[in-house]
């Protein structure tokens, strides 16, 4: 498809492809399952060499990240596919006596994804295993911003694919917007809060359904803790979900942390510790760490310290930059002014804010004064602040003591809420996300209760 003045004819052929009936055998979707199963074990080392290419992603975080967490997907989906498919028996109330009824899940027909760079096979793929899985047609945009792995699911996924029913096209918001004016059954769209907004305006001239994935500043609550145990397991876990994952270019890393006031003496030379133990003395060598996805990203979070003296002042550990490599250092900052940049923006890089708070109760009310995050984290085993945590807090996910394991688990919903977008994905949800639940009723012609036909008589409202 690179063509574009295909694009409708391709489109139109998608349709009748479709029509046939074929993507909705099961034995057509285990097919494509497979294929794509072959495809990650085939094509690894590409893969690897891919996203190093366009992030320098560690071959471990490449693996744990994309390609082994797609092949547990599919293992998963494809085990439990035929459960999902089966129709799920319901009840009728008794006024249709002698009936049954049953759910059954129907695939949408023509889907549109679009993905974004941070995690370019992760989350192009995941979705398509969803959509695939209930049976849908697909054309998958992944970002003109991972340039590597694009051509790589564009050139080479598409020969272990049945190409009439799947289509990768490689693009950037040109053919974004070309795609966005087409018909389609769903958008299925990760990427910013600025292109969701264009995403869900065109899609409400045909009134097609849109699933947004977006981003936002994940908070973590870190509590002091009572041992120095408890306390390295908290900034281990911390540093690795906010510079071990794609240099903290995630949707779902810890934006920024809140901690009390008192706290912060202890805490700045366990981060200090923690930092040397993962990344060396000198991190800009370190082999361990992703690179930015590109200048302009790289000159955006530059700016977000240098152009304000108050948030640079605030810099308390790193802070260098390297344009030729596209390097950050891990960077801490305490406190820096709430109204600036780094603070009101999405970070989605190796910068890390803390702020303090007298209490750490106070995080609740600073949270909550917020749009709603994508992930909130909380590290603290008092039972009453996680209760309050649970109950006073609203997110896409909550985790206690632990960030980003949500991700991978194909048994809980993966999505956002309110500004962090709306749909849940990941295992069933994918399935459930991409299929049309069908309301089936079947009667009997046997018997009927006389009151339900007129004529209306009063008498029919007293039983
Ligand atoms: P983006 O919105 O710039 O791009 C996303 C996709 O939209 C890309 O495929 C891009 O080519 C396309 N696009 C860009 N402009 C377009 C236009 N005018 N019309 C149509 N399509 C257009 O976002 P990004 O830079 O790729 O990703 C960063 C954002 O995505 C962050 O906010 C991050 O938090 C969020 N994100 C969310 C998740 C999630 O799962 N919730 C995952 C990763 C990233």
């Amino acid at each position: 498809m690179e063509n574009y003045s295909s694009l409708e004819r391709d489109l139109s052929d998608m349709k009748a492809y479709f029509g046939t009936g074929k993507t909705k055998e099961a034995s057509w979707r285990q097919s494509q399952l497979k294929a794509l199963h072959k495809f990650l074990l085939e094509n690894e080392d590409q893969i690897f060499k891919a996203l190093n290419q366009d992030l320098g992603k560690p071959q471990v975080e490449a693996f744990r990240d994309e390609v082994g967490t797609l092949i547990k997907t599919l293992n998963f989906v494809t085990k439990s596919l035929k459960q999902w498919m089966a129709g799920k028996e319901a009840k009728l109330p008794r006024i249709a006596v002698l009936s049954s009824a049953e759910i059954v899940a129907e695939p949408l027909g023509l889907v549109l994804i679009f993905s974004s760079w941070n995690f370019p096979l992760g989350l192009s793929l995941e979705p398509l295993i969803g959509a695939v899985a209930a049976g849908n047609s697909v054309v998958l945009k992944p970002s003109e911003m991972s340039p590597a792995c694009s051509s790589l699911l564009a050139n080479v996924l598409p020969s272990y694919l049945d190409s009439n029913a799947i289509k990768i096209i490689q693009g950037g918001p040109t053919l974004g917007e070309l795609l966005l004016k087409q018909r389609w059954d769903k958008i299925f769209f990760t990427g910013s809060a600025r292109v969701g907004r264009i995403v869900m305006s065109a899609a409400a001239e045909h009134l097609t359904p849109v699933s947004l994935e977006l981003g936002g500043k994940c908070p973590a609550l870190l509590d002091s803790l009572a041992t120095t145990w408890d306390r390295e397991v908290a900034v281990q876990r911390i540093l690795v979900a906010k510079f071990g994952a794609c240099a903290g270019q995630a949707c779902i890393t810890i934006d920024y942390i809140l901690v009390e006031k008192a706290f912060i003496s202890t805490l700045i030379p366990l981060l200090k510790a923690g930092i040397k133990k993962m990344f060396g003395e000198n991190p800009r060598e370190s082999k361990s760490i992703a690179r930015i996805v590109n200048k302009q990203h790289f000159l955006r979070l530059k700016s977000l310290i240098n152009s304000d003296p108050k948030v640079k002042e605030s810099v308390v550990l790193g802070g260098s930059f390297d344009e030729d490599n596209l390097f950050i250092e891990p960077t801490i900052l305490v406190d820096p002014p709430l109204e600036s940049a780094i603070m009101t923006d999405e970070i989605f890089g190796p910068l890390l804010p803390i702020i303090t708070v007298e209490k750490i109760e106070d995080s609740v009310k600073f949270i909550n004064s917020r749009a709603k995050p994508l992930a909130i984290y909380a590290f603290t085993k008092n039972k009453s602040l996680q209760k309050r945590m649970v109950a006073e807090t609203s997110s896409g996910s909550l985790v206690f003591n632990d960030a980003i394991v949500q991700y991978i688990a194909d048994t809980l919903p993966f999505g956002g809420v309110g500004e962090s977008g709306f749909g849940k994905y990941h295992g069933k949800f994918s399935f459930d996300i991409f299929s049309h639940h069908k309301a089936v009723a079947r009667r009997s012609y046997y018997t009927d209760f006389w009151y339900r036909f007129p004529p209306w008589t009063l008498k029919k409202l007293q039983l």
